[in-house]
């Protein structure tokens, strides 16, 4: 059965959540211009352009595309916004999966468990590999000529000057953006509010069997503690408005699973 689209959220002033039940992503108005925050999968490509038109925009009105990790879950549209002149962002250590392409992510950011595991406790558990293959995310073609950080730092060249926050783990390459006006904290898959394959609702860490390292995963939590009050906008899930303290409190009384 094929998942209707999602109808598109404001989830915070300037900032829509785009995808579906599974997988988030989000476009950022910033006063200097367009900006998605992951990219979703090549389905969500008519979502978005419906989106942008109901404002008479297109993809070319985008001017970056910020990746919170390498994962195709995230990565679906980077070509076609790259194509139409956007900038994509993305921590250097995860760029190599965007190279290689989709089929990449398993070597280059190995999972502590077989996913299998999860599937034999819980059938449901392969709704979203089920849905990422429908949507194209296995089959998106690799990208290359992407901008890259290796620490923590302001990119000034990016509408609403976002922090980068390196948060290791989920991937080598997991990082947040913090915009700071807009009071918004993206966490990708670092911290999310739903896990797919425990069927876990509310903040916490994703699941070993899409995570590489779930031990540097829970330290970086305590990087985001250390952030200010702000909406947490992860990539599976809800919106968790009461910020990234107490976002972070949920997911380790969670724990790893
Ligand atoms: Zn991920
Ligand atoms: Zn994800």
């Amino acid at each position: 059965m094929a998942k209707r689209p999602h109808q598109v959220e404001h989830v915070a002033p300037g900032v829509a959540r785009l995808g579906d039940e599974s997988v988030n992503f989000y476009l950022v108005e910033a006063p200097e211009g367009l900006v998605l925050v992951d990219a979703g999968l090549p389905g969500h490509r008519g979502q978005a352009e419906a989106h942008l038109a109901r404002d008479g925009r297109t993809f070319a009105d985008v001017k970056a595309v910020l990746l919170t990790h390498g994962h195709p879950d995230h990565t679906g549209l980077a070509a076609t916004a790259q194509d139409a002149g956007a900038d994509i962002w993305i921590h250097e250590a995860d760029a190599p999966i965007l190279a290689d392409g989709p089929r990449s992510a398993m070597r280059h950011a190995k999972p502590e468990r077989p996913m299998i595991s999860y599937v034999l406790r819980r059938p449901s558990a392969f709704a979203g590999p089920l849905h990422m293959a429908r949507l194209g995310g296995f089959t998106a073609g690799p990208v290359t000529g992407v901008r890259t950080f290796d620490a923590e730092q302001r990119l000034d060249a990016v509408p609403g000057r976002p922090q980068v926050v390196p948060l290791p783990g989920h991937t080598p390459g997991a990082v947040a953006y913090h915009f700071p006006d807009l009071g918004v904290l993206f966490t990708g898959d670092a911290l999310v509010t739903r896990d797919g394959l425990t069927g876990h609702k509310g903040p916490c860490l994703v699941a070993r069997g899409f995570t590489h390292d779930t031990a540097a995963a829970l330290a970086s939590l305590d990087r985001l503690d250390t952030l200010p009050a702000a909406t947490v906008l992860p990539g599976h899930g809800p919106a968790f408005p009461d910020g990234p303290t107490a976002a972070t409190d949920q997911a380790r009384k969670y724990g790893l699973h």
